[in-house]
Formats: C-alpha cells, sequence, structure tokens
C-alpha cells in the first residue's frame, strides 16, 4: 500500500485560515511544516466573496485572494505545501501515521488538526447556482451587503437565530424559515428573535426554489403541513441548518462532543492525546472566524514546538 515514507516534525491537515496561520508559526520556529490542503484548498473562505472583517485589510478583500495571500505568507518561511486528503490516522503511537489519498502513509511527530467544518446546504440546484450572489451560509461574512434589504433565513436551531437577529440589525426585514412549529434554539436564542420586531418567522415551511437569474430576488416556499406554496420576495438567501466538521477520520481515536466536534483544552489548542492539536473550526462551533480560526492555529504552532522542545 505505502509507496514513500516519512516523519515529518509538525504536520498540518487543512488549508484554511487555522492551517496556514500554524504553518507560518511552524515555519519560523524551524519545525518544517507539511501542509496537506484537504478536498477544498483555501478552506471555507474560498467560496465566499468579498471579506472585510478580517484585520490588516481596511479595503477588504476577496476571500480566494486572502487564502493566496496565507498561503504566499507560509511558503516565505519554507511551508511545505502539498496537494492531498488524508483518508485515516493511527493516533494510538507517536509518531502518528497518516494516510494520504488512501495509499502514502507519512509519520508525524506533532500533528495540527485544521480541517474546518463545512456549512450544510439544503442540497437545492437554486442554492448552488446562486451561491455568492444572494445565497450563503455566514451572516456575519456577508450580512453587510444586505443592508436595509429584506433577507431570509433558513432553520430553528441556535445558528439560525443568531443570524437571524444579527441580520435584523441591518437588514430590514428578516424571515425566518423554519421546517416546524417550534424553534430548536435555546430559549435565550429565541427570545432574542420573538424580541425583534422586524423578523417574521414562517413555520412549517421549506424553501423549493432560491429565484433569480444573476442574483437571488426570492424564494419559493412549501407548507409542509397543506403542501402550499408561496414567493417570498427577498435579496439575501441565508442557509443555517447547521455544520459539520470534518472530523470523520479521527472517530474513535481522538475525544470529541456529539456533534463530532474535537474538544481541546479550554483556553489551549490541546486534544485529549500528546501531541495532536486541534485549531479552527473542527474545535470550535460557537465563534467561527477566519480571525479566531487563524488565532488558534498560531496557538497550535506554538504549543507543537514547546511539545518538542520539552522532549529534548
Ligand atoms: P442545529 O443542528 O442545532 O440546528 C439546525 C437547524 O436546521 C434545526 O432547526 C433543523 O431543523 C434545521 N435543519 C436541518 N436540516 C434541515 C434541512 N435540510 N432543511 C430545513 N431545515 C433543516 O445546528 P446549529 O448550527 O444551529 O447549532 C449547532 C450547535 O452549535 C448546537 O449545539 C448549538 O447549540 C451550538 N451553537 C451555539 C451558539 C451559541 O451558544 N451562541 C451559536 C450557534 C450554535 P429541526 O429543528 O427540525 O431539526
Amino acid at each position: 500500500m505505502s509507496e514513500k515514507k516519512e516523519t515529518i516534525r509538525c504536520l498540518i491537515l487543512g488549508s484554511g485560515p487555522a492551517g496556514f496561520t500554524a504553518a507560518i508559526y511552524a515555519a519560523r520556529a524551524d519545525l518544517h511544516p507539511v501542509i496537506y490542503q484537504g478536498l477544498q484548498p483555501g478552506g471555507q473562505l474560498t467560496i465566499t466573496t468579498e471579506v472585510e472583517n478580517y484585520p490588516g485589510y481596511p479595503d477588504g478583500v476577496q476571500g480566494p485572494q486572502m487564502m493566496v495571500d496565507f498561503q504566499k505568507q507560509a511558503e516565505r518561511f519554507g511551508t511545505d505545501v502539498r496537494w492531498g486528503l488524508a483518508t485515516s490516522v493511527d493516533l494510538s503511537s507517536r509518531p502518528f501515521k497518516v494516510v494520504i489519498d488512501e495509499k502514502d502513509e507519512v509519520f508525524a511527530e506533532t500533528l495540527i488538526i485544521a480541517t474546518g467544518a463545512s456549512a450544510r446546504w439544503l442540497g437545492l440546484e437554486s442554492e448552488k447556482r446562486l451561491n455568492g450572489f444572494g445565497v450563503s451560509a455566514c451572516a456575519t461574512c456577508d450580512g453587510f451587503f444586505y443592508k436595509g434589504l429584506d433577507v431570509a433565513v433558513v432553520g430553528g436551531g441556535d445558528t439560525a437565530c443568531e443570524e437571524a437577529s444579527y441580520l435584523s440589525k441591518l437588514c430590514k426585514k428578516v424571515y425566518l424559515i423554519h421546517r416546524r412549529d417550534e424553534l430548536r434554539a435555546s430559549k435565550a436564542m429565541q427570545h432574542r428573535v420573538m424580541k425583534a420586531s422586524n423578523i417574521e418567522i414562517i413555520w412549517d415551511s421549506v424553501p423549493v426554489e432560491v429565484l433569480g437569474e444573476k442574483t437571488v430576488d426570492g424564494v419559493l416556499l412549501e407548507n409542509v403541513k397543506t403542501g402550499e406554496k408561496s414567493r417570498l420576495d427577498i435579496e439575501g438567501f441565508f442557509v443555517a441548518i447547521g455544520h459539520t466538521p470534518n472530523s470523520s477520520i479521527f472517530k474513535g481515536q481522538i475525544d470529541m462532543d456529539a456533534n463530532g466536534y474535537i474538544i481541546t483544552k479550554p483556553g489551549t489548542t490541546e486534544t485529549n492525546i500528546p501531541g495532536v492539536f486541534a485549531s479552527g473550526d473542527v474545535q470550535d462551533h460557537v465563534f467561527r472566524q477566519a480571525v479566531t480560526a487563524a488565532g488558534t492555529g498560531c496557538m497550535a504552532a506554538i504549543q507543537a514546538e514547546r511539545f518538542l522542545a520539552d522532549e529534548e
């Protein structure tokens, strides 16, 4: 099975803000980091448009360009950036064995997991076609573009309520579309939504088509109880039906919560396995921002460096 064997001081899985920031720090600490970029090189930011909330870019930056900049900075200090997806791992002993693309085995003295999370989508063709043109999975990232306009949020959990209440401060009207007749969100979050005068909850409904040719101009809904269809005029369509952490290959080998988020010791990036650190969205379901991911990537590299230094 194995075509080549090598031992890497600091192996980083994932190439979003967490992975590349970890690489910048690890490379500058002479750990000769290797990054495997994963399925979506550059991570979730490569499917957003303008990023205006990352410090240091006063005029904003396109998400894909920002990730090119992250990569260049990591490479400038000697990071070895490789194509490839980690398909299985063995964390039972060090160096940790990681299999890439189901064939190449590499061994890691320290491992930084920065594999991120993926937004869940409804699976509509129109949702895919208009992604980035009115369809988004992140209100904090894209809400600003809908200032004074009407938008819809889909979902009934904490994320949907949080997104709806964030958008209610910017937008004229926010429709919260939920497939049942009660919200799953915590009472506090529900209360926040109910209090906002410009949020209207549309119960028992699912979107069947996002409307618009080049950009979103509406959504077609179906009432799941009556089968009745109706159209809402909106310009922004936010899907908030949950995220899936990209942690399946670590299942059963590392401590995770019930939703698959890797558990780190509070205030650190340490997992329950010495030498394995987790950063970014794979261990954070609350903040999920590029800047917080970058922050924990930095922490992971510093902790990996100290871990190796303590051993020597
Ligand atoms: P959740 O899984 O809690 O909620 C997802 C929501 O989307 C549910 O209401 C669900 O409906 C709905 N949904 C799922 N699939 C579909 C679909 N195909 N079509 C229509 N609706 C769908 O995810 P969240 O992202 O909201 O939260 C994830 C975790 O993160 C939770 O533990 C949450 O508490 C936590 N969180 C905490 C926050 C905080 O404390 N500030 C902020 C954000 C998240 P249904 O209810 O019918 O299943």
